[in-house]
């Protein structure tokens, strides 16, 4: 070793020689440390561009964050993911199925066809800044609650990372990114269903920002949203009440028979309600008012049961009220149909990937999040660690996704990473919170890996494509015919904005 002392001492010469060995010994450690292990089926292509990309994926991430668009107005948001898909060598198909803001973006040729859902729409009223404690970037504005800006971008990053694989290899086989506006109660995926946009399409890979890392065995809810509009005759409430028809009467007597009929109707259904108009002052006899349902089951023809009763309840509502009723149906989704075939390959990947492991400042973050729920029981680990697969579990009420619709059209898996903080609770501040952080990229860089592993595995592992159609028929049965929940409806394309 030469001494700093020494060193001065050495002719320029060598001084030249011994910096550009320093140089050479450090680049290559960082090289060793940077490229994953050769893998035989060439998967490192993937991770490697993962790796490489992180802060491409944290800017569009956080530009989606900042947008937080409303289902079927973003805009803005889809074509972010469409700009990064079309430069990195994806054909798009913008505007499908009526929907201005849904898009299918394709690579590759030949089979199996391996699509992935991407979401990208904000919740009304959640803005928040990334801080451990409640601070809205705009009072009442919207805020990606359900962590649908790291979503898209996560399923976006696998699956050009999947093409750098299918490219380098030279392996036949195609990638689609469907992008599904208005998950949010738009049902952007039931009008790609509807009209056939995933026909052809193998197998779907879907994921979504959770507080943990696992795959869903969990069915969810089937869901119907239906809106009931009231009509009656405005009047003097004071002067001539006599002459007037309270429409929000009508609503508030559907409401009241409602809540009398819950008690008598499956537990694990589930009815909620608000009510977005009910006149404008006490002094005028509304003439009009709406009230907004979202009606659930984790069995669609519980669900149809349900739908009719109430149908018939504000049939009795306007009748009783001297109003008149106009349902629509703002949309609705199928429960979703379990594999268990592709439920166990995705597993193997999730648990190859791993959890997500904190840095000190993300630490420090996260345990602030955590004072503020009032469970004192939540453990921050959860988030390096991968949940064991569970079994397949019919639902007890719970949440809807219109993933359903999709899962009951083509073999479908979803899994979950830790994008949030975990035992935050599903469309809160908290979530918005840590979404737009680097917790949320590195909840969908890991996402992003996992849906690259599969689809590799799925592309050179042809008889695992097999098992899992098999399984899908077998579990669809050979008499299913698929009918939307929604009927004829076009989009609801101003759902966010009706007023
Ligand atoms: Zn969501």
């Amino acid at each position: 070793m030469y001494s700093y002392v020494s060193l001065l001492k050495i002719n320029q010469k060598m001084k030249k020689i011994i910096i550009l060995a320093i140089m050479i010994s450090i680049s290559s450690a960082f090289s060793f440390a940077a490229k994953t292990k050769q893998a035989k089926d060439g998967s490192e292509i993937a991770i490697d561009y993962l790796n490489k990309s992180v802060s491409v994926y944290d800017k569009l991430q956080k530009s989606i964050w900042r947008e937080a668009e409303l289902g079927f107005i973003e805009t803005n948001s889809s074509n972010l993911l469409q700009k990064q898909l079309k430069e990195n060598g994806f054909t798009i198909e913008s505007g499908v199925a009526g929907m201005p803001t849904a898009f299918v973006a394709t690579y590759g040729s030949g089979c199996p066809v391996i699509g992935i859902l991407a979401e990208y729409d904000a919740l009304p009223g959640l803005s928040q800044d990334t801080v451990p404690f409640v601070k809205p970037l705009v009072i009442g504005g919207s805020g990606h609650g359900c962590g649908h800006n790291v979503f898209g971008v996560g399923s976006s990053a696998g699956a050009i990372a999947i093409k750098q694989w299918l490219e380098q290899t030279k392996h036949v086989g195609t990638i689609k990114v469907f992008g599904t506006p208005a998950e949010e109660g738009g049902g952007g995926k039931v009008y790609l269903v509807r009209e056939g946009a995933f026909k052809g399409v193998d197998v779907v890979l879907d994921w979504h920002p959770a507080g943990g890392n696992g795959v869903s065995t969990d069915t969810g809810t089937a869901i119907q949203m239906i809106d009931y509009s009231f009509y009656g005759k405005a009047a003097h409430a004071a002067g001539s009440p006599d002459k007037g028809r309270s429409a929000l009467d009508g609503v508030e007597s559907l409401d009241y028979m409602v809540n009398m009929l819950r008690e008598h109707v499956p537990s694990s259904s589930r009815i909620h309600y608000v009510i977005p108009n009910g006149g404008d002052a006490p002094n005028v006899v509304p003439a009009y008012a709406r009230v907004s349902y979202y009606i659930r089951s984790p069995k669609r023809e519980i669900l149809k049961n349900l739908v009719t009763w109430i149908n018939q309840a504000a049939e009795g509502a306007a009748l009783g009220t001297q109003t008149k009723v106009k349902e629509e149906i703002v949309s609705g989704f199928y429960e979703k149909l379990y594999n268990k075939t592709l439920a166990e390959v995705l597993q193997k990947k999730l648990e190859t990937v791993g959890g997500v492991v904190y840095n000190d400042r993300e630490k420090a973050f996260a345990e602030e999040i955590i004072k503020t729920y009032n469970e004192k029981d939540t453990i921050l680990a959860n988030a390096q660690k991968v949940k064991a697969l569970g079994v397949e579990k019919v639902s007890q009420g719970g949440g809807s996704s219109d993933v359903g619709d999709v899962s009951w059209n083509v073999p479908t898996v979803s899994f979950g990473t830790a994008a949030f903080v975990p035992g935050s609770a599903g469309h809160s501040w908290q979530n918005v919170a840590a979404a737009g952080s680097t917790i949320g990229t590195k909840g969908l860089i890991n996402a992003a890996k996992v849906f690259s592993l599969t689809a590799i595995e799925l592309y050179t592992n042809l008889n695992l494509v097999k098992l899992a159609t098999q399984e899908f028929d077998k579990r669809r049965g050979p008499d299913f015919k698929y009918e939307s929940l929604l009927g004829n409806r076009a989009p609801a394309l101003d759902y966010r904005v009706k007023k």
